[in-house]
C-alpha cells in the first residue's frame, strides 16, 4: 500500500489476457464440468471453439460459489471423478488446510503444496523488489500473523523457534492477541527475526503494526528484511504508517487467500496486477449502490490447480478497477487501483449511501498517534468509533470522530481505548453495520 502520485498516465485500453491465460481457463473449465461433484450439470465449454470466446461462454453458466457452498462441498464433491481422496492424504499430495476462524466462518481447502508454491512465486514476480528476493536460492521468510491456524500450521503457545521453523519459513507469533504480548515475547521476536534474518517479514498489518510500537517503545531497532509483504487482512493506513516508522524496508501489499492463492500484488506504482496465469478474475460492479461507484465484487477461478477447483468464488471482498494505465507498463491483466475492503464490513451514511472501509482509513489516514481504530453503526445515524493510540501523543476523540462527518453524514460517539481485542478469526474488523445486513444488499 504504497502512496503514489497522482497518475496522468494515458486511458488503460481493454483488457488483454495472454492466449494461454484463455486455454487454461476452458481447460479448467471443462475439468469441473465434466469431473468435479460440486459442479455436476453444469454444461462445459465447447472445446471446438476458439478458447477465450468458449471459455467466457461456460464461465456465465456457473453459478456464483459462496463460501457456505463451498464449505458444504467440502471435502468429497470437490474431488475430481476418479481421483482417490484417501490415496492422496495418505502419499501427500494434499492436505485439509483451514482458514482460521470460529466454526461459522471457517472453511476448508483441499491444499495442492506444488500449486500454491508455483503460484506464490509468480506473484512476487509481479514486483521488482519482491521478484528479486523470492528468487533468491537460499530464499527464507518470517511470518507474523494470527497463530491459529495459519495456513496449513497452527502455533498456539510457547515453542522453541527450531520447532516453528517449517522448510524456509519461520513463524514468529504464538499469542492469539498481540494486547497479550510481554515485553519478553516482543524481544524473543526480534532477537529469532534477526537470527533468521529472513528476506521477506509476511505480516498481517495490525499484527506488524503492534509489534512495531512495541519495539519502539523498546528502543529496539529491528532487523530489516529484503522487503515487507502485508497479507491477511485490510492494511489500515495507520498500520503502514506504525510499520514504516519502525521498518528500514519496502512495504508491499499482496492480496491473497487460502482459497484462491495470490491472485493480485501491488506494483512500484501503488496499483495491484492480477498474477493471471494461475486465477481468472471477475469483478461484479456495484454502481447500481448509492455510494459504490467504481466499486466491484471480485469473484476469482482458481486455474491448472489439480485438486482445487473454485469456479467464481465470492472473496467477500470489493476492488476498485484502475481506470487508467498502469505507469509500470504492466498491461496483461487486470489491474485494481485500490482494495476497498469486505462486502461485510460496509457501514451506510446518513444519507443512504453505501460507505466501504477504505473510505473511512482514507478519512483517517493522517491522525497522527493513532494506531488502530473501529467503526461500529448500531443504527441509521448512531455510529461508535473506537481509537487506539500508539503513545506517542494524545489522541483527541472528538476531533477525530468530526474527521469523519463529511463522510458518515453524522460525527461517531467516539472514545479512546486501552485495547481493542482481537475477533475469534484471529483478525480485526475495523467497520461493521449491526444493525443491517449490508452484505445481503450488496450481493442482492
Ligand atoms: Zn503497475
Amino acid at each position: 500500500m504504497l502512496r503514489h502520485a497522482p497518475d496522468l498516465s494515458p486511458r488503460r485500453p481493454a483488457l488483454q489476457l495472454p492466449a494461454t491465460h484463455w486455454l487454461a481457463l476452458r481447460e479448467t473449465l471443462a475439468h469441473c464440468a465434466g469431473r468435479v461433484p460440486l459442479y455436476r450439470g453444469v454444461v462445459g465449454p465447447d472445446r471446438d471453439a476458439d478458447a477465450e470466446p468458449a471459455a467466457r461462454e461456460a464461465l456465465a453458466r456457473f453459478l456464483v460459489l459462496s463460501k457456505d457452498a463451498l464449505r458444504k462441498a467440502f471435502p468429497h464433491r470437490l474431488v475430481p471423478d476418479g481421483e482417490s481422496l484417501a490415496a492422496a492424504l495418505k502419499d501427500g499430495r494434499i492436505l485439509f488446510v483451514g482458514t482460521s476462524g470460529t466454526t461459522g466462518e471457517r472453511v476448508q481447502v483441499l491444499w495442492d503444496q506444488i500449486w500454491w508454491d508455483t503460484q506464490e512465486r509468480d506473484g512476487f514476480a509481479l514486483h521488482p523488489i519482491s521478484r528479486r528476493h523470492t528468487q533468491a536460492p537460499d530464499f527464507r521468510q518470517a511470518v507474523l500473523t494470527t497463530p491459529v491456524c495459519s495456513g496449513n500450521l497452527c502455533h498456539v503457545g510457547a515453542l522453541p523457534m527450531q520447532e516453528r521453523i517449517d522448510g524456509n519459513v519461520l513463524f514468529l507469533n504464538q499469542a492469539q492477541d498481540p494486547a497479550l504480548w510481554s515485553e519478553k515475547d516482543v524481544m524473543r521476536m526480534a532477537d529469532e527475526l534477526e537470527a533468521f534474518a529472513p528476506h521477506s517479514l509476511e505480516a498481517d498489518p495490525a499484527y506488524l503494526a503492534h509489534f512495531s510500537v512495541r519495539l519502539s517503545r523498546l528502543g529496539r531497532e529491528p532487523f530489516a528484511p529484503g522487503f515487507i509483504d502485508l497479507s491477511y487482512e485490510f492494511p489500515s493506513r495507520r498500520h503502514v504508517a506504525a510499520i514504516a516508522k519502525v521498518f528500514r524496508a519496502p512495504i508491499l501489499d499482496a492480496y491473497g487467500s487460502t482459497e484462491c492463492g495470490f491472485p493480485f500484488m501491488e506494483c512500484e506504482h501503488g496499483r495491484y496486477h492480477h498474477n493471471s496465469a494461475w486465477s481468472h478474475a471477475e469483478l461484479l460492479p456495484l454502481d447500481h449502490l448509492d455510494g459504490l461507484r467504481g466499486v466491484a465484487r471480485l469473484l476469482i477461478t482458481t486455474l491448472r490447480n489439480p485438486w482445487l477447483n473454485l469456479v467464481r468464488f465470492d472473496t467477500g471482498d470489493l476492488v476498485r478497477e484502475a481506470q487508467d494505465a498502469c505507469a509500470c507498463g504492466r498491461d496483461d491483466g487486470l489491474v485494481l487501483a485500490s482494495l476497498e475492503g469486505r462486502v461485510s464490513d460496509l457501514v451506510r451514511a446518513t444519507d443512504g449511501r453505501l460507505v466501504t472501509v477504505r473510505s473511512v482509513d482514507r478519512a483517517l489516514a493522517d491522525v497522527d498517534g493513532l494506531l488502530h481504530w473501529r467503526l461500529r453503526q448500531h443504527g441509521a445515524t448512531s455510529f461508535e468509533l473506537d481509537l487506539l493510540g500508539d503513545g506517542s501523543r494524545n489522541v483527541a476523540a472528538e476531533h477525530v470522530a468530526a474527521m469523519l462527518t463529511g463522510l458518515l453524514g453524522v460525527a461517531p460517539r467516539a472514545r479512546v481505548v486501552s485495547n481493542l481485542p482481537v475477533e475469534a478469526s484471529g483478525k480485526y474488523r475495523l467497520c461493521a453495520a449491526l444493525h443491517e445486513d449490508l452484505a445481503g444488499v450488496a450481493r442482492a
